[in-house]
């Protein structure tokens, strides 16, 4: 069983996510930690990120994992790296690529596979184009100031002001949702809760409710 989890940024979709796996007894896929870490390896290798190739060569000759100490590339763990705001503001970029995209998202159905087919897998494109046959398809959205503030707060070590963080996450948004391949927004069949004005625990509760119908 896939449940998927898609969204914007600052929508609460890892906590969620994490919650629901461990209620669910399930593996747990950030697939965008795998955009981060190829995003990470693209800037060390210097090539031209806007060259959906040479990005392409660089994705192909490393190995993406995902464990319990978060993305690993070629089997080091990243999951710090990964976070900075030099990959942070590069990631819509590289992932915008088809033929990139096509690369990571058969890392990740490699994965789901390996176990057993039963994850809870979080993303933007996880109902509409990872897993699009999946029955449990959650999309959560927030309103734009409140996930601003949520990124504000998660990122204490800061140096950017909350009206910057807002512009940032507009932005990667923005490229997120009009680019042309697999393009964030909720499947057809997707549950979406507002997660605005609720606390995670009755997210939480409002996804797995959606399992029971
Ligand atoms: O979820 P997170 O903010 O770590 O995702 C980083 C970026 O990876 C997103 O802004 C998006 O460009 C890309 N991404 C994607 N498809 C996914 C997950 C993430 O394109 N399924």
């Amino acid at each position: 069983m896939v449940v998927a989890i898609d969204g914007p940024s600052g929508v609460g979709k890892s906590t969620v996510s994490r919650a629901v796996a461990i209620a669910l007894n399930l593996a747990y896929l950030d697939t965008g930690s795998t955009y981060r870490a190829a995003t990470l390896a693209v800037l060390n290798a210097d090539v031209d990120i806007g060259d959906g190739q040479a990005v392409l060569e660089v994705v192909r000759s490393l190995s993406i994992d995902y464990g319990t100490e978060g993305v690993l590339l070629d089997g080091v763990s990243v999951a710090q790296e990964v976070r900075t705001d030099r990959v942070t503001s590069k990631v819509s970029t590289v992932s915008a690529h088809p033929e990139v995209r096509a690369e990571i998202v058969a890392v990740q159905r490699a994965w789901v596979a390996r176990h057993g087919g039963d994850a809870v897998v979080e993303g933007r494109d996880i109902g509409t184009v990872v897993f699009p046959d999946t029955r449990n398809k959650i999309y959560l959205t927030a309103r734009q100031d409140v996930r601003a503030a949520r990124r504000a707060r998660d990122d204490e070590a800061r140096e950017a002001s909350v009206a910057e963080i807002a512009a940032a996450l507009q932005a990667r948004d923005e490229a997120d949702s009009t680019r042309k391949a697999s393009p964030l927004r909720p499947a057809s069949d997707a549950t979406i809760i507002d997660t605005s004005d609720i606390g995670i625990e009755q997210v939480v509760e409002a996804v797995l409710d959606t399992m029971k119908s």
